[in-house]
C-alpha cells in the first residue's frame, strides 16, 4: 500500500490518540530504516529507546525463533528457563534481589508502587502510603501513573486518578523534605527525566534523596524505563549515581523490541510482593524473556556500555561543535542527549532534519531529543550528523 492508502485506512480504523508523523515506516536494519515508498532514514529514535540493538538484529530474531519453536508461551503457573535467565542476569549484574515481569513501562510503575505501598502497609498499617514524585517527570499513561506522574497537563479528563501522591521540584531538597511527612511512604524519580526534557538530575540532590529515605524508613523507587538498559553508559543509570534503590522499574530497552517491562527490588523489600498480591498474564511468558536474553547477553558486556558512552561523547561534541547559535546546550548521558533549542524553532528545525532523512524526537519544550539504537555505527552517525550540521548551520 502507499503512504495515502495505509493512511487513509488508519483514519477510518485506528483512534487517533498519536500525532504521528507524515511517515509509514516498512523495514530497518542497524540504525536504518525505510518507509513504505523506500525513502531511507538514519534513525535516532530506536522506537522511544526500545530496539537498543538496531534493527532486523540477527541475535534477537534467533532468540525469539528458536524460542517460539520449543514454547512460546505459559502461564506464570509454571517455572521456564527463559524468565528464571533473565532475572538472574538482572540481579547479578546490579545487586538488586528478586524480579517481578511485566510488559509496559506503565504496568512496571504499577508495580513499584503497589511494592512500596505494601511495605509501608506491612510495617506501619493503614494510612502511610503516599508518594512524593517530582514536577516534570513522567511515569505513564494508566490512572495511577499519570497521577504519579509530575505534570499538571497529564491530570486531566479520566477522574478519579488514584489518590496518594504529593510533588516536589527537582534538585530541591527543601522542596522534598517539605512534602514528606507521616503518610509518606516512598520517593519516586526519573534519575534522567526523558520525556520532561531530558534533564539530569544532579548527583547531590539524588544523594540527599536517598539519605532522607534511608532516615524515615522511606522506599526509593527509581523509574528506569527510559534510562535502563545501558542507554546511559550503564546497565543502569543508578549505578553512575552510585546509589542504591530499594525498588527500579525498567521496560523499553529490555525486550529490544519486544513488549516486556518489569520491577527489581532489592533485599530491603523483596519479598512483600507474595503470592496473590500482583501477577499478569503475559509477564516474563518465554518468547520475550529469550529476546531480553539475547539482549542482556550484548548490553552487560563491559566494552559495549563503554561504547555506548563513547558514541554519546561523540555526537554531543560533533554537535556543539557546529558552532549553531541554534543550539544552546546538549544535554543528557551516553545516547539519551537533548540538543536544546529555541522553543519556538523546535518545530521547524525537526521537520526539515526528518524531511532530510534523519529521524529524531523531541522532550520537554525545548529539546529534540536523540535515542539512537545503542549499536549505531560511526559511518551512521557521521551520515545523521551531516544532515543536521546542514539544518543547523543554514
Ligand atoms: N516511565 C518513563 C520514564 C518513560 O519514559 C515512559 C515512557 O516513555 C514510561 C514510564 C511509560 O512507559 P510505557 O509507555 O511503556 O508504558
Amino acid at each position: 500500500m502507499t503512504y495515502h492508502e495505509l493512511k487513509e485506512q488508519e483514519n477510518q480504523y485506528v483512534m487517533n490518540t498519536y500525532g504521528r508523523f507524515d511517515i509509514a515506516l516498512d523495514h530497518g536494519s542497524g540504525a536504518q530504516l525505510w518507509d513504505v515508498e523506500g525513502k531511507r532514514y538514519i534513525d535516532l529514535t530506536s522506537g522511544i529507546g526500545v530496539c537498543c540493538l538496531g534493527y532486523n538484529n540477527e541475535k534477537i530474531i534467533d532468540a525469539i525463533t528458536e524460542q517460539a519453536h520449543k514454547l512460546m508461551h505459559v502461564s506464570n503457573l509454571f517455572t521456564t528457563e527463559p524468565m528464571v535467565q533473565t532475572a538472574k542476569t538482572l540481579c547479578t549484574q546490579t545487586g538488586m534481589s528478586k524480579v517481578f515481569f511485566s510488559n509496559s513501562g506503565a504496568e512496571s510503575n504499577e508495580g513499584m508502587i503497589k511494592l512500596a505501598r505494601k511495605y509501608s502497609y506491612d510495617k506501619y498499617g493503614e494510612g502511610r502510603a503516599e508518594i512524593v514524585t517530582l514536577y516534570n517527570s513522567f511515569h505513564g499513561r494508566t490512572v495511577t501513573t499519570l497521577k504519579a506522574t509530575g505534570q499538571e497537563k497529564f491530570h486531566q479528563y479520566f477522574f478519579p486518578f488514584t489518590e496518594g501522591f504529593a510533588y516536589a521540584s527537582a534538585n530541591d531538597i527543601e522542596s522534598v523534605k517539605a512534602a514528606v511527612n507521616d503518610h509518606t511512604c516512598a520517593i519516586m524519580m526519573e534519575l534522567i527525566q526523558g520525556e520532561g526534557g531530558v534533564l539530569p538530575l544532579d548527583s547531590d540532590f539524588v544523594h540527599q534523596v536517598e539519605a532522607l529515605c534511608r532516615e524515615n524508613d522511606l522506599l526509593l523507587l527509581v523509574d528506569e524505563v527510559q534510562t535502563g538498559i545501558g542507554r546511559t553508559g550503564s546497565l543502569f543509570c543508578f549505578q553512575q549515581y552510585g546509589i542504591k534503590p530499594d525498588v527500579v522499574s525498567m521496560a523499553k530497552g529490555l525486550g529490544g523490541g519486544v513488549p516486556v517491562g518489569a520491577v527489581m527490588a532489592a533485599d530491603t523489600c523483596d519479598t512483600v510482593l507474595g503470592p496473590g498480591t500482583h501477577a499478569t498474564t503475559f509477564g516474563g511468558t518465554p518468547m520475550i524473556c529469550a529476546a531480553a536474553n539475547a539482549v542482556l547477553s550484548e548490553v552487560t558486556k563491559p566494552e559495549f556500555l563503554k561504547s555506548v558512552t563513547e558514541k554519546g561523547e561523540y555526537l554531543k561534541a560533533k554537535i556543539l561543535g557546529f558552532g549553531s547559535d541554534k543550539v544552546k546546550d546538549v544535554r543528557g548521558m551516553g545516547l539519551m542527549l537533548g540538543i536544546v533549542v529555541d522553543a519556538d524553532e523546535r518545530a521547524a528545525l525537526v521537520k526539515e532534519i526528518m524531511d532530510a532523512g534523519v529521524l529524531v524526537l523531541t522532550a520537554g519544550t525545548n529539546a529534540i531529543r536523540l535515542l539512537p539504537p545503542l549499536s549505531i555505527s560511526y559511518e551512521e552517525m557521521d551520515e545523521a550528523l551531516a544532515v543536521m550540521q546542514k539544518v543547523f548551520c543554514k
